[in-house]
């Protein structure tokens, strides 16, 4: 290292701090990526749906979201990766949220039109003819399989807001890869199976971390990009308690089925009408995720280390069941299939 030369530790190799990596190690910093787990993007990034869509609620959300979107597009490109390499790919496919009154619309076009995303806003009508065998009823507020209400036939329709762009990214965790690679081909250091049990300070900064091994590492700066684990980190440190955005672990479950016929490679549908969102997968299937409705019982957790990491059949059920509410040539197996995550 230079004696210029700033250093860095980045705490994760998720698909966030693989990124924030390459970012520094391009920039001419000395780079140390220090994760517990074996490989990169074993964390959140594993778990993931990576769907890439563009309604957030603020002008920096949208434009974060739209300008990494033209990232994923040339992908090869940003990693400078050669041909040979094999990399993530965005799955353009588009993105049809259906209409709910939490959406705010009109809010999320006014963003759009900023920004530059084309658009467009689909009627009952133009919903079943764009979207093959979906059901567009309005069904609002979402509901519990076992209330009476959710089998009530809708009393109107539904439409939604359509971008031609958005969709998902093929493997997340192979994004990961293809990062942390990038980042070493620019010098950048990975240290896997490597546990940070203490932040080293000072009276008025951080100056390094302690590994479980008892070994320790400083650094100009140290970047917690833990995902699910950096509050634990936080508190570690002794921030966090001032923030204004408190970071709670949460466990999800996404459920896998076959994708109903026509919906084989469909767009990303978001439906917070019955609170689930659905995608497509390369070989046919079908993942439901969940819209955290208020009907259904967040699952903060403690510790993503002690998370049941298995799906489980109560989940499935209705989440699967709610799919098949809008796609009523889905079939529900019986035996639960998917995976949960953190
Ligand atoms: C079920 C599910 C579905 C999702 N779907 C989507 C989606 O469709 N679209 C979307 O944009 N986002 C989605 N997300 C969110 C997305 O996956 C995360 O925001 C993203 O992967 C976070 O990446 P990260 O790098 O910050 O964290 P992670 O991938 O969790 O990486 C953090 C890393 O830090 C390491 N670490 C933690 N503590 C320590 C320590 N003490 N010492 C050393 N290493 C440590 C971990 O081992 C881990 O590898 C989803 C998440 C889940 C769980």
């Amino acid at each position: 290292m230079s004696a210029t030369m700033r250093s860095a530790i980045v705490i994760g190799a998720g698909v966030i701090g693989s990124s924030v990596a390459y970012e520094l190690a391009r920039d001419g910093w000395s780079v140390t990526v220090v994760d517990k787990a074996g490989a990169p993007g074993q964390g959140s990034t594993s778990s993931s749906s990576s769907i890439v869509r563009f309604n957030y609620s603020t002008f920096a959300g949208v434009v974060l979201a739209w300008e990494s979107f033209q990232i994923w597009l040339e992908w090869r490109t940003h990693l400078g990766a050669a041909q040979e390499e094999h990399i993530a790919e965005m799955m353009n496919l588009g993105v049809v949220m259906l209409d709910v009154p939490v959406m705010n619309t009109p809010a999320t076009t006014e963003l759009f039109q900023r920004v530059g995303i084309d658009y467009e806003i689909w009627d009952s009508k133009d919903l079943a003819a764009r979207v093959p065998g979906i059901d567009v009823g309005k069904y609002w507020p979402p509901k519990s399989i076992g209330d009476a209400g959710f089998w009530e036939d809708a009393s109107e329709n539904i439409g939604a807001l359509y971008t031609s762009d958005g969709g998902y990214i093929s493997d997340p965790s192979l994004s990961a890869v293809n990062l942390a690679d990038a980042a070493k081909r620019h010098g950048a250091h990975f240290r896997f199976k490597e546990e940070i049990v203490a932040i080293l300070k000072s009276e008025s900064r951080v100056l390094g971390v302690r590994l479980a091994s008892g070994e320790e590492l400083t650094a100009d700066v140290v970047v917690n990009v833990a995902g699910p684990w950096s509050g634990a980190l936080n508190k570690m440190a002794g921030v966090g308690s001032d923030f204004t955005v408190e970071i709670a672990p949460m466990r999800q479950e996404v459920h896998h089925v076959d994708a109903p016929p026509g919906m084989e490679s469909g767009p990303i549908i978001g439906d917070l009408d019955v609170g689930v969102y659905m995608r497509s997968t390369p070989g046919g299937g079908f993942l439901v995720g969940g819209t955290e409705p208020e009907c259904d019982a967040m699952q903060w957790i403690e510790n993503p280390d002690q998370a049941n990491m298995s799906r489980t059949q109560d989940l499935y059920d209705a989440q699967v069941t709610r799919a098949a509410r809008r796609f009523p040539d889905l079939k529900v197996p019986p035996v639960a299939k998917g995976i949960a995550g953190v």
